[in-house]
């Protein structure tokens, strides 16, 4: 590795911090999937429970009734042999493969068992001896009906079983009720019915646990699976004995689900994998692996019109980067969840329909089972119709044995009326006898019954004649000639609690007895009320309504217990489903007459909610065509989805959160010192050297950008100071030079006064002063005298010496400002006296004389024998018409009349040169 030494704190920091994260972040949505897991598995486990409950209740039935077909062969026959029951016992057996062996016992000592075979030990077998079978068989005597008995360990094969018992009693005599005369057993194996409602399968892909032993009921102890697991987090469904209990079914997923196992595996390396690859690349960013960046930065891809500022660009590139991905996901995940709620609310409206169907069908079995039986009876001549009392403790004794029964009754050719009866209604559950005779003059006589089937006490007489001739039972029986279904009918029974205040329906049959003469009409019949009531309890707890109406959209029952008819006056009125009072039956019609489908499923909106809606015709034999709907919320489903929904939208908003915060936090480490950096540099454009304020941030780039800045500013600096520097000398060598140069050409090299071209420039300028002031202006022209022979005699050298000795004698005697000393060319020199007359220049030349004299420079060759000079002055007051030259020339002529005149002298322009007073010569 090239180099980890040198990356940062913060580069670790965020190493580490990226690594923290996605361990948290990767926790949670492991969470969250094992919790989504767990719900989405519970409903799975509940339609597994409700199919595997119903497939139980009809396998339990199914026995029930063939045991009970069992008891009911023997019921007339009271001497029964071994042969006899043979054939029944086999074709029991061969009728449902999971009952192992038959077993009629008399009294409580079992005197046939089949097969015979590994079951000898059965045989002789006393109940009593037997306290674990015991109690079963209590419970059947007792209740004198068909019970399901156990689980209890089988005496055969010692593995668990059920035992379904019927109990077989004698004839009531003279109002006592007949005692017991035996019990019909068929023994059932536990993990064979289990195994058929799919319960026991060794690949299960869940733990399950059954209680409810001996019909004590849902809570009742457990008998099957782990019973542990009603201690624990279940989904239970509850399981209707059909001889009365219930059974609870209690499912959990398996402790070892592999499945979630993997998944869980798969959410953990992922998240990992991400993480890590997050980390890597930071450290490959940050330079750990060599050149973590490219050398050539990509080209800005925007144009600059379209530029936004670097916390606005960080955070939305941060946000369009999980946006798409969390709305992808989400959408996806959503209709998911849509979609699996959509199969399961669809899969659990087929299961409760399939349930419904077998148990409505099996419901409508009952009267035909029992109109059959009498039809059968009164062939072999056993139907005691001649004895009425006899007739109807029989009618009795079969509308005990089955609670949906309302009537079990028999017209007679005569219209005379014998019952048995169930009340739908009331407190007062006793069953009832009813008769009506011709020796009452048809009036209905009603009786309440005890338990043992004896008639007590007459509770009402009815208040018209009762003719048996003119129900509508009769006259559809004698209609078809054969079994058949009559059409509903109000009950036209008096009773005083109103317990027989609704419709009922049924199957009758004319009766002919063993010489095939007609003796009457059967019948069994249902209260819809009952039905109602019936549906009800199939549909509890799933939050369906169920209804049962005929082909002509008249509704027989529902489970919402809404009103199936209304009186009018006397007459019953049958309300049809478009009419009832429930608004869920009221949309199901509507959408019923719509489809015109024999069967079929919708989606119907009602009051707001979404409800599915199932439905399929269902004809009876010899009977109407019913249409049986099923109509089921959905909106609990559809919390399914709209959970997941919320859940998605909870994360997107936190995800969004999360990157809005570090996009600005990430923003902010860039965009602070960016900003720092860029005021910085346009005070450095406004010529401020100030340092860079602010701190560089963490970014190492822009810490570089920082310092480099700095550095940039310090050299500006220290140039530009250098440079003015340097200007500001050379500005000033310059002004020197220029002075100097301007000096030069107006003065005389050797003497150091103005020269000629000075003076010239002097005299034009004074000249025109003189002329705007009109004042006036004098010039002196200075010889020195015999100069040649200085030369001649000292040498050229002390000669030079010699002038500017002279040239300087002058310039100490001329002070005034505008007066001015040249040398005028050789060894003159000239004045100029400004505002000066003739009188003032002429007082000057002779101070010059005097002071030249008075230097007393040696001069051996001179009359004098000193250095002297001879002055010319002369004076104007100039006019335009005059040239300066003309005073020049004046002045030299006044020389020249100096020289004349001997030298070491003045002269005035007057022409008469007066003579100044010489030095001390
Ligand atoms: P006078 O009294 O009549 O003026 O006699 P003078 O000799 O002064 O006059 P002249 O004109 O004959 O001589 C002028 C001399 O001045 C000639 C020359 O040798 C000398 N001279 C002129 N210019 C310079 C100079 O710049 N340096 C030196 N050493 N001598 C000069
Ligand atoms: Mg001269
Ligand atoms: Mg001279």
């Amino acid at each position: 590795m090239p180099g980890f030494r040198h990356l940062g704190v913060r580069v670790w920091a965020s190493v580490l911090l990226v690594l923290c994260l996605g361990t948290a972040l990767t926790v949670a949505i492991a969470q969250y999937d094992r919790r989504l897991g767990e719900r989405s598995q519970s409903s799975r486990i509940e339609v597994r429970l409700q199919a595997a409950a119903f497939q139980l209740e009809r396998t339990l039935s199914a026995l029930v009734q063939l045991n009970h077909d069992v008891a009911a062969a023997i019921l007339p026959e009271r001497t029964v042999t071994a042969e006899k029951l043979r054939p029944l016992a086999e074709k029991l057996i061969n009728d449902h493969r999971r009952i192992i062996n038959v077993a009629v016992s008399r009294g409580l000592e079992v005197v046939f068992v089949h097969p015979l075979e590994g079951n000898e030990a059965v045989l002789g077998m006393h109940f009593d001896s037997r306290p674990e079978q015991m109690e079963g068989v209590r419970r059947a005597i007792e209740r004198r009906t068909t019970v399901i008995a156990g689980p209890l360990s089988l005496v055969q094969s010692g593995r668990p079983g059920l035992i379904v018992r019927t109990p077989v009693f004698h004839p009531a005599t003279a109002g006592e009720p007949g005692e017991l005369w035996g019990m019909v057993s068929s023994v059932v194996e536990l993990e064979g019915i289990l195994e058929d409602a799919g319960l026991s399968s060794p690949a299960l892909p869940l733990t399950l646990a059954i209680r409810g032993r001996e019909g004590s009921g849902a809570q009742g102890p457990p008998f099957h699976g782990d019973p542990d697991l009603f201690r624990r987090p279940h989904v239970a469904v509850d399981v209707a004995l059909p001889a009365g209990g219930r059974w609870r079914l209690a499912a959990a997923p398996p402790a070892d689900d592999t499945e979630a196992a993997a998944r869980r595996t798969r959410i953990y390396a992922g998240g990992s994998a991400i993480s890590l690859t997050l980390a890597l690349l930071l450290l490959y960013r940050s330079g750990a692996f060599g050149r973590g960046r490219s050398a050539n930065p990509a080209p800005p891809f925007l144009p600059a019109r379209t530029r936004i500022g670097i916390r606005a660009f960080l955070t939305g590139a941060s946000l369009l980067a999980l946006l798409p991905i969390l709305a992808i996901g989400g959408w996806v995940s959503y209709r998911t969840a849509q979609q699996s709620t959509e199969r399961f609310s669809q899969a659990l409206a087929r299961e409760i329909g399939d349930r419904l169907h077998d148990r409505v069908a099996a419901f409508f079995e009952v009267p035909r089972h029992f109109v059959a039986f009498n039809i059968e009876q009164a062939r072999a001549g056993l139907l005691r119709h001649e004895k009425p009392e006899d007739l109807m403790r029989g009618f009795l004794s079969q509308i005990r044995q089955q609670p949906l029964l309302t009537f079990v009754s028999m017209g007679m050719a005569d219209g005379e009326y014998y019952a048995a009866s169930r009340p739908p209604h009331g407190a007062d559950k006793a069953l009832r006898m009813l008769h009506s005779r011709i020796s009452d003059d048809y009036v209905m006589h009603i009786f309440r019954t005890d338990q043992t089937g004896r008639s007590t006490s007459l509770m009402s007489t009815g208040k018209g004649r009762f003719d048996a001739r003119r129900r509508p039972w009769f006259e559809a029986a004698l209609d078809s000639g054969s079994l058949a279904w009559y059409p509903a009918y109000r009950y036209a029974i008096n009773d005083a609690e109103g317990a027989y205040d609704t419709m009922g329906i049924g199957m009758s049959a004319p009766l002919f007895d063993p010489h095939g003469s007609f003796i009457g009409v059967a019948t069994a019949d249902v209260a819809l009320s009952q039905l109602s009531e019936f549906l009800r309890e199939l549909t509890a707890g799933t939050r369906a309504t169920a209804f049962i109406a005929e082909a002509n959209g008249l509704l027989l029952a529902n489970s919402a217990l809404a009103p199936i008819y209304r009186l009018d006056g006397e007459e019953a009125v049958r309300i049809p489903l478009a009419e009832s009072d429930s608004p869920l039956i009221r949309a199901a019609a509507r959408t019923l007459t719509a489809s015109a489908h024999p069967e079929g499923s919708a989606s119907i909106p009602i009051d707001g909610g979404n409800f599915l809606f199932e439905w399929h015709s269902f004809a009876l034999a010899q009977g109407p065509t019913l249409t049986i709907g099923l109509i089921l919320p959905t909106s609990h489903f559809e919390a399914m989805a709209s959970d997941t929904l919320r859940n998605i939208l909870y994360l997107a908003l936190a995800v969004m959160i999360l990157s809005l915060m570090i996009g600005l936090v990430a923003a902010d480490w860039v965009a602070r010192p960016l900003g720092a950096l860029s005021r910085a540099s346009s005070r450095l454009a406004r010529g401020n050297w100030q340092r860079t304020s602010g701190e560089p941030g963490p970014i190492r780039e822009v810490a570089t950008l920082f310092h480099a800045m700095d550095c940039v500013a310090a050299q500006l600096k220290r140039h530009t100071e250098t440079l003015e520097h340097k200007v500001r000398e050379r500005t000033e060598e310059l002004e020197a030079a220029n002075h100097k140069l301007a000096m030069l050409s107006l003065t005389d090299g050797l003497t150091g006064i103005s020269n000629r071209r000075h003076f010239d420039e002097m005299l034009h300028s004074e000249w025109a002063r003189a002329l705007r002031t009109a004042q006036p202006l004098a010039i002196l022209m200075v010889d020195i005298d015999l100069f040649k022979k200085y030369n001649d005699h000292y040498g050229h050298q002390a000669g030079d010496e010699c002038l500017t000795r002279v040239a300087h004698a002058i310039q100490s005697c001329v002070k005034r400002a505008g007066d001015l000393v040249a040398r005028y060319g050789g060894e003159e020199f000239a004045v100029i006296c400004a505002e000066s007359d003739l009188e003032k220049a002429t007082a000057l030349a002779d101070i010059l004389c005097h002071a030249v004299a008075a230097q007393a420079l040696p001069h051996v060759l001179s009359p004098h024998g000193r250095v002297t000079v001879s002055i010319g002055v002369a004076a104007t007051v100039p006019t335009p018409e005059v040239a300066p030259e003309t005073l020049l020339r004046r002045a030299d002529e006044a020389l020249y009349r100096a020289k004349a005149g001997g030298r070491n002298r003045v002269n005035a322009e007057t022409g008469n040169p007066q003579l100044v007073p010489a030095g001390p010569a």
